[in-house]
């Protein structure tokens, strides 16, 4: 099978802060596979703090693609990740461009969605975020008003200024909130008196309070906290679900850290046979990386996919929204379709 990348850079509507500065874009790569005359998409997203870059994915998919090139049937999918996954440890994204773009390609060529090959029922979407970084209260009002189609918003809180955040918030908004801490909190005693500031507040549940390797007093709040705490950092692959059982309620999953779909279907089934909540999240990424990741929503409860609507330049025109919910649509694979 022939493998075919391209990097690309997205650009954010709104340039946001972080810590040494202002970031206001991501780099990407778009791969294709090709298969009996129909073209499969799959895309990486490298947020720089994750290690990933343009020069590590194109790297890996040049290996990469003397792999794809041995398999003549994108049916064999599993043995073919195995394979792609076994090249280097890490480059997940890169990974997870490749998974993407099979996915795609087997499901155009049965003709079917991939939510139907993953069984999911379209009744079930749960409604996604609409996220609010941190900023000037100006600011976080005026994208609330933003994202008034939303039913939930996401914020970003760092252990600063985060009561006067949801101050501001609540003044403009009742509407239900989840919390990002990114793990912000600097232990497990300042997370805990946050969590009950916020229990009164109408907030679903805080993401990743404390540093990701710090288990054990995530367990410690874990047994006392209010409001159920979520693990994204903490889990990145199929083998972290498993470490985190009695250190948090859920878990955040993300194509880009955990290699693509069939991992994320792996972890969604153990996870519930764990009994996590579910959230399924993105990076930074156009309409065909959203688009996969949407293809799993009706199998979990929350979904962050508001990736695609803050970037200025999306590639493709895939999954929409309508009064805050994920409209999947009939077209085979992942359901996108290039811009021209
Ligand atoms: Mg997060």
């Amino acid at each position: 099978m022939k493998l075919t990348y391209l990097p690309h850079t997205l650009y954010f509507k709104r340039p946001f802060k972080i810590a040494h500065g202002i970031r206001s874009s991501t780099p990407i790569v778009i791969t294709q596979t090709e298969h009996e005359g129909l073209t499969g998409y799959g895309e990486a997203s490298m947020p720089p703090y994750l290690g990933e870059s343009h020069q590590s994915v194109l790297a890996f998919l040049t290996i990469a693609k003397d792999v794809l090139n041995k398999f003549q049937n994108p049916f064999e999918i599993e043995s073919i990740l195995n394979e792609i996954d076994l090249i280097a440890p890490g480059n997940t994204a890169a990974k997870a461009s490749i998974d993407i773009a099979l996915h795609d390609l087997i499901g155009k060529l049965q003709n079917k969605s991939c939510w139907e090959l993953f069984k999911g029922d379209k009744t079930k979407i749960p409604f996604t975020t609409y996220t609010i970084g941190i900023d000037e209260p100006e600011i976080i009002k005026q994208k609330i008003i933003e994202g008034s189609d939303y039913n939930y918003f996401k914020v970003k809180l760092n252990g600063e200024n985060d009561k006067a955040t949801i101050a501001t918030i609540r003044s403009v908004t009742d509407k239900p909130i989840a919390i990002d801490v990114n793990q912000g909190w600097k232990d497990k005693h300042i997370a805990l008196e946050m969590i009950e500031w916020l229990s009164d507040k109408n907030v679903l549940f805080v993401e990743q309070p404390l540093q990701k390797e710090n288990l054990d007093d995530s367990h410690w709040l874990f047994e006392r906290s209010p409001i159920p705490i979520f693990a994204d950092e903490s889990v990145q692959r199929y083998s972290d679900v498993d470490k985190v059982k009695d250190c948090f309620h859920g878990i955040n999953i993300k194509l880009m850290k955990c290699t693509g779909m069939f991992e994320a279907n792996k972890m969604i089934k153990r996870a519930h046979e764990l009994n996590f909540k579910l959230l399924i999240g993105c990076m930074s990424e156009t309409s065909c990386g959203i688009s996969a990741a949407a293809q799993l929503s009706p199998l979990v409860d929350y979904a962050d996919l508001d990736g695609a609507l803050l970037i200025k330049n999306d590639l493709f025109d895939g999954i929409t929204f309508a009064n805050g919910k994920i409209v999947l649509n009939e077209l085979p694979g992942i359901g996108v379709v290039q811009k021209t």
